[in-house]
């Protein structure tokens, strides 16, 4: 399974865009502003969005993207999230105010988009590729994902805060790559517990949920741009006061836009 990372910032500014994952040529794990990255030969082939919740950050490039492919698709991309992010997108997205109902046009029947209900825990096989939705503690109903590649699976938190029922499922999975958010520095650590985000201190504590024994690359996504520095110095401070046989400094590393890995 290829992964392709085209969004993994908190904002935009220049060369900072917001979260999307490309997943083989057809899937997408959320629609944020790194949509816009993709050609549009590419943008076409998109079969698949898997939304993580309803936020701007991971929305905003959907209802352009799939404007821009209308004429040069014969089926109806496939959105996936839950119902509380559908009727969040059809209530506040897709009213025919914002943007056109793209789940109506050209026809009810045969519409340009389709949305698709799942439930935190479900598994979707999309394609051939096997999702599962992960729990995640957001101010909006949230998930995480799981995707399963051919050498373990890639886990994504999502937008979240503290949430320990991501980490009873994870630590069940054979995991090869997990990317984690760390919205905030630790200086701003009050926003970052009322927006259900995590910062370092947060993330330091999350981390000790990992097995004993398990070891994994760990990347972090979803950072300010104004703070990223800060963040990252924070997360190297306490990696090195991290437990015990948790894990190697080297292992937490930076997403990065553009970047590619092969599960
Ligand atoms: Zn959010
Ligand atoms: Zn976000």
């Amino acid at each position: 399974m290829k992964v392709r990372v085209l969004g993994c910032s908190g904002a935009i500014a220049k060369d900072c865009r917001t979260t999307s994952f490309l997943i083989d040529d057809n899937i997408l794990i959320d629609a944020g502003t790194g949509v816009g990255d993709l050609t549009l030969e590419e943008m076409s082939k998109i079969d698949h969005v898997f939304l993580t919740h309803s936020h701007l950050d991971h929305i905003a490039a959907l209802p352009l993207m799939l404007d821009a492919v209308t004429s040069m698709r014969s089926a109806p991309v496939r959105v996936h999230a839950l119902s509380g992010t559908i009727a969040a997108l059809q209530a506040h997205v897709f009213n025919d105010v914002i943007w056109p109902d793209f789940s109506a046009i050209p026809s009810a029947h045969q519409p340009f988009m389709r949305y698709h209900t799942i439930r935190t825990g479900q598994q979707i096989n999309a394609g051939g590729i096997l999702i599962e939705a992960l729990p995640a503690l957001h101010t909006v109903p949230a998930v995480g994902y799981a995707v399963r590649g051919a050498d373990g699976w890639l886990a994504f938190s999502g937008d979240t805060g503290r949430n320990p029922a991501f980490w009873t499922r994870v630590n069940a999975l054979p995991v090869a790559l997990l990317i984690i958010e760390t919205a905030f520095s630790n200086r701003e650590v009050e926003l970052a517990n009322r927006s259900l985000h995590l910062s370092p201190s947060t993330l330091a504590e999350e981390l000790t949920n990992i097995l004993p024994g398990q070891r994994y690359p760990i990347y972090i996504t979803h950072a300010k741009p104004s703070e990223t520095g800060l963040i990252m110095e924070e997360i190297r401070e306490f990696e090195v006061h991290m437990p015990q046989g948790f894990t190697a400094p080297h292992n937490i590393r930076w997403l990065q836009a553009g970047q590619k890995f092969v599960v």
